[in-house]
């Protein structure tokens, strides 16, 4: 088998008192869907943020494609292609879609806004906004300002942004949460997809999605990962059906 493209390797992480990361090992390879579950307050988001270097472990390391990145602030993560996304605020709700995407691949959005005319003259970088927008079915929509578009669809904008910058692994944090039934059944369909391009560590509330999209799962309970295993292997586990199902053991 091949490396994978992103290891946690034994992360602790206390804030006081709360052990808010015990010990932690979970890793992603290529072409999957690795679903990370837990209740509320179990310490999902904590993970994710060590992960993407917004949050410093106290020890244990991160390793993304065979570097050790433990030390590096976000930007250098992301430079190395790993993506957060759905951090909604961060499009711009007045430009189109397209111009998003543009500034997007720019990366430093900010100082870009000056030079924006001249900017969407650039063919190449025209091309590849146009190509991750069709990658993420959003073609159509080029000229629609985006405080036009759904909900689901801003998400999957969030996405044509990121994979503008060829991401090598996408770290996502309940990307279902607000969408209604049919928004997160099309955002399934697109994750569903997406995998195959670029592998996602993906942290869902909706367990019909993730029993649905997982290749692997991992549950983590009060700071500790207490399985990983395939879809049948977690529904079958009575451990995680105590913990983490709400289901009575069997007498
Ligand atoms: P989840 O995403 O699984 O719901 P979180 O990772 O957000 O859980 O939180 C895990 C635990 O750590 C919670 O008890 C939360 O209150 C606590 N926590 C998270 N961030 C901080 C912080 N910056 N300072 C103190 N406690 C925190
Ligand atoms: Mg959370």
């Amino acid at each position: 088998m091949t490396d994978p493209v992103l290891s946690v390797e034994g992360i602790c992480k206390a804030f006081g008192a709360l052990e808010a990361s015990r010990n932690i090992d979970i890793d992603l390879r290529s072409g999957e869907i690795h679903a990370l579950i837990g209740p509320n307050g179990a310490g999902k988001s904590t993970l994710i943020s060590q992960i993407a270097g917004a949050l410093q472990p106290d020890s244990g390391r991160v390793v993304f494609g065979g570097q050790d990145v433990t030390a590096m602030s976000t930007a250098a993560r992301s430079r190395l292609g790993m993506a957060r996304t759905f951090q909604i605020s961060s499009l711009a709700m007045e430009y189109t879609v397209l111009q998003n995407v543009v500034l997007g691949a720019l990366g430093a959005r900010g100082d870009v806004f000056r030079f924006f005319r001249p900017v969407m003259k650039d063919r190449a970088l025209l091309e590849r906004a146009s190509l991750a927008l069709q990658k993420v079915g959003l073609e159509e929509f080029r000229a629609f300002r985006t405080s036009e578009l759904s909900h689901g669809q801003r998400r999957q904008l969030e996405v044509a942004v990121a994979l503008t910058l060829e991401p090598k692994a996408f770290l996502m944090d309940e990307p279902m949460a607000g969408l209604g039934a049919e928004g997160s059944q099309r955002l399934m369909g697109f994750l569903d997809g997406l995998r195959h391009q670029t592998p996602i560590l993906l942290i869902e509330h909706d367990m019909d999605a993730v029993f649905a999209l997982a290749d692997r799962i991992s549950v983590l309970v009060y700071g500790e990962i207490i399985a990983t295993g395939s879809v049948d292997d977690i529904r079958n586990n009575p451990l995680v059906r105590s913990a983490y199902l709400g289901e009575e053991a069997d007498a």
